[in-house]
């Protein structure tokens, strides 16, 4: 500790995967926590607030636990969506959103907007807001810093070089559990089968995302509003073993990646440290033990890949759109109402049906997020009948 400046930190979406490995970070690395935030005021979350007794304790929910956590807690207990964005914009503090959902969109800019670095792992904020987030991070002079697995290997990748350099990203696709299957055989796949990701231990959100490939559309509108690359110099390729994080390809033909086991508190541990690096004690990297494939995502039995790339190209708020109509279908499918296979339709329907604009505030971007889930609602109970 003490080589390098490490300020506190603000840790939204704290009892969540991304939240707790957050935690674990800031204990390896020296880093105090200043805030912590959860939707709901959970016994986990409860269990933080004791093991953090100097940490303001945001609960945008409360419900009948308000109460219980006014009276143990005292003053340093915050409610309401609110309490996120004022501890977002604390400033000199390192933002870290972990946040499930489009409630992460407003702490995100509220972060940027405040100078703040902001460690990004809630999708919805570039993927719904990714206009409002470049805007907000210009104004702010805050910092970006993804932390998604994909996004920050580019990162790494990129640091020391000229963006103007860049001639394609390529970012890797575990495939999902479904690799390999026809769009025929996807026609009867389970839920169960779906929530089995062989990589990744996830949500179920992301985990079906995962599987339908909609979350690597997600990351390639992620890479296009983080590192001002155009989508037809965004690649993807499917590589099983989930160890090259993603590639940079550069103008002279040089390509860089950056590699090693799976693991997200390295991601997660960079967007807080980088670019100085910390000694970690992680799973050593063994390229003897280490076999690399790779191939080309199968875009007929996997639509919504491409979908997200038709979204990413209309821009404004059709990513908004595309991000809210998936919620929908995959929250229908996780309830055994709509088959695997009609995600994409659904989407592609949604989606069909939109007039995008350039969003200028939150609300534009909630407005046609609210649209495209009302619609979202009638395709999937249409596919019921
Ligand atoms: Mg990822």
């Amino acid at each position: 500790m003490g080589r390098y400046p490490l300020k506190p930190l603000v840790v939204l979406g704290a009892t969540g995967s991304i939240g707790m490995q957050t935690l674990e970070v800031a204990e390896r690395v020296g880093a105090s926590i200043h805030a912590i935030a959860a939707n709901r005021a959970s016994q986990s979350l409860h269990d933080l607030a004791v093991e953090y007794p100097e940490a303001i304790v945001c609960v945008a929910s409360p419900g009948e636990a308000r109460e219980r956590f006014e009276a143990e807690f005292g003053n340093r207990v915050r409610f309401g969506p609110e309490a996120f964005v004022v501890v977002a914009a604390t400033p000199g503090s390192v933002v870290v959103n972990g946040v499930v959902g489009a409630a992460g969109l407003r702490p995100s800019l509220a972060a940027l907007g405040a100078g703040n670095r902001l460690a990004l792992a809630n999708k919805e904020s570039l993927v719904s807001g990714g206009p409002l987030m470049l805007d907000a991070l210009a104004s702010g002079g805050g910092e970006l810093i993804p932390v998604d697995s994909e996004h920050s290997a580019i990162w790494q990748c990129l640091v020391g070089e000229s963006s103007d350099d860049v001639k394609r990203l390529i970012l890797t696709a575990s495939g999902g559990p479904f690799r390999g299957m026809s769009a025929e055989e996807l026609a009867s796949v389970t839920i169960a089968e779906a929530l089995d990701h062989p990589t990744w231990s996830m949500g179920p959100r992301i985990t079906t995302d995962s599987a339908t490939l909609m979350n690597k559309a997600f990351e390639v509108i992620e890479a296009h509003y983080l590192f001002g690359v155009e989508y037809d110099d965004i690649d993807v390729v499917v590589h099983p073993e989930s160890v090259v994080h993603s590639f940079v390809e550069f103008v002279d033909g040089v390509v860089k990646a950056e590699i090693g086991p799976p693991d997200m508190r390295k991601p997660l541990q960079y967007a807080i440290t980088g670019p100085t690096r910390v000694p970690a004690g992680h799973t050593p990297f063994d390229p003897i033990a280490t076999t690399l494939t790779f191939e080309a995502p199968d875009r007929a039995a996997f639509p919504c890949l491409d979908l997200g790339y038709e979204a990413g190209r209309i821009g404004g708020t059709a990513t908004a759109v595309l991000n809210a109509a998936d919620e929908i279908a995959v929250e229908a499918f996780l309830a055994g109402r709509i088959r695997f296979v009609d995600i994409a339709g659904v989407v592609d329907d949604v989606l069909g049906r939109h007039t995008a604009v350039r969003p200028r505030t939150v609300e534009d971007v909630e407005a046609a997020d609210a649209e495209a889930r009302v619609h979202a609602s009638e395709v999937c109970a249409a596919l019921m009948r």
